[in-house]
């Protein structure tokens, strides 16, 4: 399995000088196995993987399955920037989500509805699957994917894919301290080689001024990657307001807890 970062940032794209060495690109996460595509979300990160993919198709078609935790921005705005949806016919994409808070075709043809985007989802001549999704598992050919309810506003998906005996966690958004959340997060990442995990906060702003908002802070991520036996976390969901320099710190702290810790960065590429 190779695991590619397009996107790291959380809540809103961070294009700004101090922050570029992790990246400012919102949340997107390729996954390759045996050469078939999976994508965890299409934040802002989702439009540069369009261009790779484009680059690489050499007359191919392109397909892909893409997971999409929740419908905030974050996790949805870079697909309106796809440049694979709009070419070529054969391609061809299945994105699943859960339609719990809404449809899913629905959520996503709306953020390109009138007024908010000039071209409509109905242009884009790629093939289109929409599969609702809730927490359970789905068989591929290649991998196996768990998926889990996390603790966030109008919910959040996380997911456990299985390949040839390793095992990626892609768990970003989710508040710690609900006990139903806070058991499946870790179920999820139980023994994983990677765990992909939602670090937007500091923890004491987290305790100051952002209970309730739906994130994790570096401390958490610690606390999960030690009590799931995962091997390696990444932390994920950069804050807009933290810059690079901050989060060196934050690796620096959380290893003086657990050594195999890493922030995702713009452009990390990992294998398994
Ligand atoms: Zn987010
Ligand atoms: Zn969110």
């Amino acid at each position: 399995m190779l695991v590619r970062f397009w996107g790291v940032r959380g809540s809103t794209p961070t294009p700004q000088s101090e922050n570029l060495r992790y990246g400012g690109n919102t949340s997107c996460v390729e996954v390759r196995v045996n050469g078939h595509i999976y994508v965890f979300d299409c934040g802002t990160g989702f439009r540069n993987l369009g261009k790779q993919l484009s680059q690489e198709q050499n007359g191919h078609p392109i397909s892909a399955h893409i997971f999409l935790s929740h419908f905030h921005w974050d996790h949805i705005q870079g697909i309106p920037f796809f440049a694979p949806l709009y070419g070529d016919r054969k391609n061809s994409f299945v994105f699943h989500s859960s339609s719990r808070s809404c449809g899913l075709q629905q959520a996503l043809e709306e953020q390109m509805a009138d007024p908010y985007f000039p071209v409509n989802m109905s242009e884009m001549a790629a093939h289109r699957q929409f599969a609702n999704i809730d927490e359970g598992r789905i068989a591929f050919d290649h991998c196996t994917v768990h998926t889990k309810w996390l603790n966030h506003p109008q919910g959040c998906l996380g997911f456990r894919m299985e390949s040839q005996g390793k095992v990626i966690v892609y768990a970003t958004d989710n508040e710690p301290g609900d006990p139903v959340f806070d058991k499946n997060v870790r179920k999820l990442a139980e023994g994983a080689d990677i765990l992909i995990y939602d670090a937007q906060y500091l923890p004491e702003e987290y305790a100051a001024r952002k209970q309730g908002w739906g994130h994790s802070h570096w401390r958490e991520a610690v606390n999960v990657v030690m009590e799931s036996g995962a091997k390696e976390l990444i932390l994920f969901h950069h804050d807009p307001d933290h810059s690079d320099a901050c989060i060196d710190a934050v690796v620096k702290q959380a290893r003086e807890h657990y050594p195999r810790v890493r922030a995702a960065s713009e452009g990390m590429e990992i294998t398994l």
